[in-house]
């Protein structure tokens, strides 16, 4: 009996194990093409005074998805602390959501201690990933800069720089480098170094046309050839004429030839710096230059929509904005948008007469600093799902990598 009821048991659970892999086990690769999006300090209501800002232009009230991505199908909500602060900074944030682990505020892709963090980009480009780390602020400020570097201090900009050479990574873009010289003007200019080292740094679009078939491209703005970026310049001059969605679309062009993956990480860092000057108008210019380069994305995914993940989020939320300020029921974008353009959109306004426009126009800021408010997060695509509910910022990396 035993040797006849054996031999149909393995064939039964032999049938049954070719069925089980027959019956389409879900897909757990992960997305060939990866967009990450970080809107430097923008909360929800940065977004939603923007989306309220476009529905006046269109004369509406409000109403969901009018930026591109607040209509992606799965939504979440981070919590961003640090290691040692209830209210993050952008080089701890930006850790957390290159290497899924917090360190202090100041810190940068390490830990506290010292210990170097490993950003998940180093996997990807082992797995055979082509890697672009974008920016509209300089390309060794704290959100690039914790996908590719370690730094006992954020501020450590030149030592930052000269890590991009190791990285091996295909492209990146920003304004240019902080301290190009170092902090007291002494050293080497940074792009010859990174040169020397295998890297083509291309200034302006004119540069790069001309240098776009170099292996290992640095895309930064014609205003900033040899010299210093500067820090917390929200306005562009004319000379910095390379938008953040052409950033992106260079960055997708370069990489989409061969038909390699790739995982572009690109930052509206401007965001940020018009919070942080509680500059209603200003921000919500930035809030839409970011949503342009995610438009580039989302045209991307749309011819390629079962390889493609996009995931928009914030390091953390800046200015504290709140959409009242006490004073009635309705935003005034009318008077906001033309104090704002008969200051030809410079910050020649001074902070007393910003914060009275402001209160006029009802959009309240309770800060010059950041907030500990979790911020909102936004994905399609394949793996999307993984992004619904409330979770850390520290898990963003970890979904993206499907490593939960
Ligand atoms: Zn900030």
């Amino acid at each position: 009996m035993k040797s006849t009821i054996f031999p149909i048991i393995c064939i039964l659970s032999a049938m049954l194990a070719i069925n089980s892999c027959n019956n389409a086990a879900p897909d757990k690769t992960q997305a060939k093409y990866i967009f990450l999006f970080i809107g430097d300090g923008m909360g929800q209501a940065q977004m939603a005074a923007t989306e309220s800002y476009l529905a006046y232009k269109n004369g509406e009230l409000g109403g969901i998805g009018r930026l591109s991505f607040t209509k992606f199908p799965y939504t979440g909500m981070a919590t961003t602390y640090s290691a040692n602060k209830s209210i993050t900074c952008s080089s701890a944030a930006g850790t957390a959501l290159a290497t899924g682990r917090k360190t202090n505020n100041h810190v940068l892709g390490q830990s506290p201690d010292g210990e170097p963090y490993r950003s998940y980009t180093y996997d990807l480009k082992d797995k055979g990933y082509r890697i672009g780390i974008i920016s509209n602020v300089p390309v060794n400020h704290a959100t690039p800069a914790s996908f590719y570097a370690h730094a006992a201090s954020r501020s450590d900009y030149y030592e930052i720089s000269l890590q991009i050479p190791d990285t091996g990574f295909d492209f990146f873009a920003g304004d240019g480098f902080l301290d190009f010289n170092g902090k007291k003007g002494d050293k080497e200019d940074i792009d010859s170094i990174i040169e020397s080292k295998g890297y083509t740094v291309s200034y302006g679009m004119t540069e790069y046309e001309a240098e776009k078939d170099a292996e290992k491209i640095i895309l930064c703005q014609a205003a900033n050839k040899k010299t210093a970026s500067k820090d917390y310049v929200v306005e562009h001059t004319e000379d910095q004429d390379i938008s953040l969605a052409e950033m992106v679309e260079t960055a997708i062009d370069r990489f989409k030839a061969d038909g390699k993956p790739f995982f572009i990480m690109a930052e509206g860092g401007t965001i940020d710096w018009a919070s942080h000057d509680n500059r209603t108008m200003s921000m919500t210019e930035k809030v839409l230059e970011l949503d342009a380069a995610i438009k580039e994305a989302y045209e991307f995914y749309l011819a390629h929509p079962d390889e493609t993940l996009i995931v928009v989020t914030a390091d953390h939320e800046t200015g504290g904005l709140t959409l009242t300020d006490d004073n009635g029921e309705m935003f005034d974008w009318e008077m906001l948008e033309d104090s704002w353009e008969k200051a030809d959109k410079q910050d020649v306004l001074s902070d007393e007469e910003n914060a009275g426009l402001n209160g006029k126009a009802n959009i309240g800021w309770s800060s010059t600093g950041h907030s500990g408010i979790p911020v909102p997060v936004y994905a399609i695509g394949k793996g999307a799902e993984k992004f619904s509910g409330c979770y850390d910022n520290t898990d963003i990396s970890k979904k993206i990598m499907l490593a939960e």
